[in-house]
């Protein structure tokens, strides 16, 4: 342990007021540390587990007054201005930084800086211009906005280079990537701590569904061949130094139909193939974020029992009754009022029975 330790007692100041945040506060609270979130929403959920501060991202003296309440901050969600982050910087520790937010941020950025970490990514080109448009060659392919993209949104199919200018007009000619479409058998994460000494840890790595762009359902162990899975450790491992953060960073990756690992896009923050971890891990990657920010040991990352988390999106929460009746599902709700078609309400994890 290096001497930069934040003690259990002190307070996690947290970006943001979603399920993650909430779930961080929840994690902290278990080692005995204090959470304060901040956002802009009146009636944020992780203020149902932890105070809530309500302010502008924009607002310098509201985020200093943030700053000022807590030891260390963190944030949820990858979307958080980066100007917002290099304010809180100058009060206080900002763990994982703003270095990570500034790739996570941008998707161009992002491929290129996996590419200068040595980390393989599909083909992919910049649409900027009708030049750009003219010259592409990644087709069929997916074209996705740079900037603003989560659970599919900013994201269209494109078969032929018609299709293409066509949604690019309904992106309003906005920065784009076009990424060709990988051909995979499957989608995994690496989920990666990495502690203010530069050790880095890796959960084991979930096998992760995906349909209309959300996120489905995780599975580990994943059941896929060792070589891949030392791949996608090693990836993930190589970004977290690359990035040089301390904190947690999720890497999503495809797996070819030959066996190779691509990284689609990473999270300098809890995700939500992580999951799985709260019921299912010995240490839950709530808890290692605030481990790795905190200053304290990483947590054992050992696999407690195989697990498969689903996702309960839109009104499928409506059926926690069965949920809570079934011994071998564990039952998260976020506390959401309002469920709209795609929104994550909660999510369930099936532990497989001994
Ligand atoms: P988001 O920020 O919405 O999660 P992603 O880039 O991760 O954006 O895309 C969402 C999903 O769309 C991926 O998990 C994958 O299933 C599919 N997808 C994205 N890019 C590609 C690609 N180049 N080839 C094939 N499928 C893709
Ligand atoms: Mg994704």
């Amino acid at each position: 342990m290096t001497s930069d330790v934040i003690p259990p007692g002190s307070t996690i100041g947290i970006l943001g007021g979603g399920q993650l945040g909430r779930m961080t506060a929840m994690g902290a609270a278990r080692l005995g540390y204090r959470a304060l979130s901040y956002s802009p929403e009146a009636d944020a959920i992780a203020g149902q587990v932890a105070p809530h501060m309500q302010g502008a991202y924009d607002d310098t003296a509201a985020l200093a007054r943030f700053a000022a309440e807590v030891d260390v901050i963190t944030y949820e969600f990858e979307n958080v201005p980066e100007r917002t982050v290099a304010a809180c910087a100058r009060h206080k520790p900002v763990r994982p930084g703003v270095r990570p937010i500034h790739f996570a941020q941008h998707r161009l950025r992002e491929k290129e800086f996996f590419r200068k970490a040595g980390i393989g990514t599909a083909d992919y080109q910049p649409i900027a211009t009708a030049t750009d448009l003219a010259a592409a060659t990644a087709l069929p392919g997916i074209l996705k906005t740079c900037t603003d993209g989560y659970d599919g949104k900013g994201q269209a199919r494109v078969a032929t280079r018609d299709e293409l200018v066509a949604a690019w007009a309904r992106f309003d000619r906005r920065e784009c990537i076009l990424e060709a479409l990988v051909d995979f058998q499957c989608e995994v994460s690496a989920i990666v701590a990495r502690s203010l000494d530069g050790q880095t840890r890796c959960f084991p790595i979930g096998r992760n569904e995906h349909r209309d762009g959300i996120l489905r359902t995780t599975t580990v162990p994943s059941g896929l061949p060792g070589g891949v899975l030392a791949e996608a450790q090693r990836l993930g491992q190589q970004l977290a130094t690359s990035l040089d953060l301390v904190g947690l960073v999720a890497l999503e990756m495809f797996v070819t139909r030959d066996g190779r690992v691509l990284a689609n896009e990473m999270a300098p923050r809890p995700h939500n193939s992580g999951h799985w971890t709260i019921d299912a891990c010995a240490t839950s990657q709530f808890e290692q974020l605030v481990r790795a920010i905190c200053g304290l040991p990483l947590g054992p990352v050992d696999v407690l029992r195989p697990s498969r988390m689903e996702n309960l999106i839109g009104d499928e929460a409506i059926a926690w009754p069965r949920y809570l009746a079934d011994p071998t599902a564990r039952l998260h709700l976020y506390g959401k009022a309002k469920a709209r078609p795609g929104r994550k309400m909660g999510h369930v994890t099936y532990l497989v029975p001994e």
